[in-house]
C-alpha cells in the first residue's frame, strides 16, 4: 500500500494532515471501526477519500443529501478519484452499477434509503468493498438534532459485511449522541476520535440582556470590523438594522422573508464590506465565506450549544482576534421550554438536555471555552484566558436572575 502521506500530496495536493485526520486515516487503514467527531471545515471527507484511494475495492459513502453528494462527487473527480453517485436523480445508474461491479470505483455515494434495500445489499456482494463511510452520522440518533429514520436501517447492511471497516463522521455530537451513534452503528467505545473544536482566536463573552440596542451598539463601537448580529425574529433584524445604523456603521438586514434580490444584495454588500454590520436570522451564514468577520453578537439565546458554536464560528476564520458576545434573557429559556412541550414526546428528553447544557454555558462563572470544548468531547484546560470569565472572574454571588431557575421550574 502506498504511504498515506504520499497520497495526500500527490492525489489531494495537501502538504500535511490537519488535526486528527492522520489518526483517523491510520485507524481506517488498519481496519478499525471508528467514529470521527470533527467540526465543519476540519476536513472529514479526506478521512474516507484517502483510504478509498489507498485501499483495494470501493468505499461506499452514505450521505443524507443528494446535493451534498453531487458536490462531493465533483470535488473527488476534480482530483482524479474514480467516484459516482447512485441516487434517484442520476440517469447513469446502469453505468455506475457496471463500473462498481468491474472494480472501477474508489467511491460510491448513496442515500441511506437506498443503502437499506435488499437489492443494494446484493449489489454490494458483487464487488470488493474497501470501507463504509457514514457521513453526518448524528442522523442515526434520536438524540441528535437531525434524526433520519432511514439511518437506522444501515446497521443490517453494515453487519452483512462485518469485515469491511466502518467510519462514521459528524460535526455535531454531544456525549449522549456520540454514545448512541457508537451503539447504533456497532463501533466500539475506543473507536471514538474527537478533536479540533477549539477556536482560540475567538473571545467568548455572555451576559444578561438589559438594553439590547445599547449593548449591541457598545459591541459595534469596540469592534470596527465587519460583524454579524443574530436577531431572534425577522422583524427584529429590520428593527436592529435601523437602530444600529445610528452607530454610524453601515447596516443591513437579512432574513428569508426578504425579497430575494434584496437579500442577495445585502449579503453581497456584507461580504464585500470592511465595516458593515448585518442583522440576520440564523438563515444567514450557511455557505458564506467571509474570513474577516470580527464579531458575532447574539441578541438572544441560540437553540443549542451546537448552534451557538456554529454561529459564533463564523467570526475570525482568518485566525485574527474576533469576539463572540451573547446577550441572553430568562424569557429565551421560558420560550424554549414551552416549545419543547410542543414537540413529539420521544424527542423531549433530548431537547431538554440540549437546553440544560445551554443553561450551564450562560450561567457558568468558569471558563466558557472549557464548557464548549467539553461539550464536544475534548478535554480542555480549566481556564482559556480568552473568555469573559477568565479575563474578568465574576464575583462569587451574582445577583442577576439565573437561567437555572427557569430550567428547573
Ligand atoms: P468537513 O466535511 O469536515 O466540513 P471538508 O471535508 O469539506 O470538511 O473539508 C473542508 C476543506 O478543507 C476542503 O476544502 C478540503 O479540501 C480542505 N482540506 C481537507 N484536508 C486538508 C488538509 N490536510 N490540508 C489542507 N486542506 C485540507
Ligand atoms: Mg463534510
Amino acid at each position: 500500500m502506498t504511504d498515506p502521506t504520499d497520497i495526500l500530496r500527490t492525489t489531494f495536493g495537501f502538504s500535511g494532515f490537519r488535526g486528527v485526520q492522520h489518526s483517523v486515516v491510520e485507524r481506517v487503514l488498519a481496519g478499525e471501526r471508528t467514529l470521527a467527531v470533527m467540526p465543519t471545515g476540519a476536513g472529514k471527507s479526506l478521512c474516507y477519500q484517502l483510504p478509498a484511494v489507498a485501499m483495494a475495492g470501493t468505499c461506499v459513502v452514505v450521505s443524507p443529501l443528494i446535493a451534498l453528494m453531487h458536490d462531493q462527487l465533483r470535488a473527488a473527480e476534480a482530483v482524479g478519484i474514480r467516484a459516482a453517485t447512485l441516487t434517484s436523480v442520476d440517469d447513469n445508474r446502469a453505468e455506475t452499477v457496471a463500473r462498481f461491479r468491474a472494480g472501477e470505483l474508489d467511491l460510491l455515494y448513496v442515500a441511506p434509503e437506498r443503502a437499506s434495500s435488499g437489492h443494494f445489499r446484493d449489489l454490494l456482494g458483487q464487488a470488493k468493498l474497501a470501507l463504509f463511510a457514514i457521513d453526518e452520522a448524528h442522523c442515526v440518533s434520536e438524540w441528535g438534532h437531525d434524526f433520519r429514520p432511514d439511518y437506522r436501517l444501515l446497521r443490517p447492511l453494515l453487519d452483512a459485511f462485518p469485515d469491511v471497516p466502518r467510519l462514521a463522521l459528524t460535526a455535531t455530537a454531544d456525549a449522549h449522541t456520540r454514545a448512541d451513534i457508537l451503539d447504533q452503528l456497532g463501533i466500539p467505545r475506543d473507536g471514538l476520535i474527537v478533536a479540533g473544536f477549539d477556536r482560540p482566536n475567538i473571545r467568548y463573552a455572555i451576559s444578561p440582556r438589559s438594553n439590547t440596542t445599547k449593548q449591541l451598539s457598545d459591541i459595534i463601537a469596540e469592534n470596527p470590523g465587519p460583524g454579524i448580529v443574530y436577531a431572534q425574529t425577522r422583524a427584529q433584524t429590520e428593527k436592529l438594522a435601523e437602530a444600529l445604523a445610528r452607530t454610524g456603521r453601515p447596516t443591513r438586514a437579512y432574513h428569508a422573508g426578504l425579497d430575494p434580490a434584496v437579500r442577495a444584495r445585502n449579503q453581497a454588500d456584507f461580504v464585500a464590506s470592511e465595516d458593515m454590520v448585518i442583522c440576520a436570522t440564523v438563515a444567514f451564514g450557511m455557505g458564506i465565506d467571509k474570513p474577516d468577520v470580527r464579531f458575532v453578537a447574539h441578541a438572544g439565546t441560540p437553540k443549542s450549544i451546537e448552534a451557538y458554536y456554529q454561529e459564533t464560528g463564523r467570526a475570525g476564520r482568518d485566525g485574527d482576534p474576533a469576539v463572540a458576545h451573547l446577550f441572553w434573557g430568562a424569557d429565551d429559556f421560558a420560550r424554549a421550554r414551552q416549545r419543547i412541550g410542543e414537540v413529539e414526546p420521544a424527542r423531549q428528553a433530548g431537547e431538554r438536555a440540549r437546553l440544560t447544557a445551554l443553561g450551564a454555558l450562560v450561567e457558568t462563572a468558569g471558563c466558557r471555552r472549557a464548557i464548549l470544548l467539553r461539550h464536544f468531547g475534548e478535554d480542555p484546560p480549566e481556564s482559556c484566558g480568552n473568555c469573559d470569565n477568565c479575563l474578568h472572574p465574576p464575583k462569587a454571588v451574582d445577583a442577576s436572575v439565573t437561567a437555572q431557575k427557569f430550567l428547573s421550574a
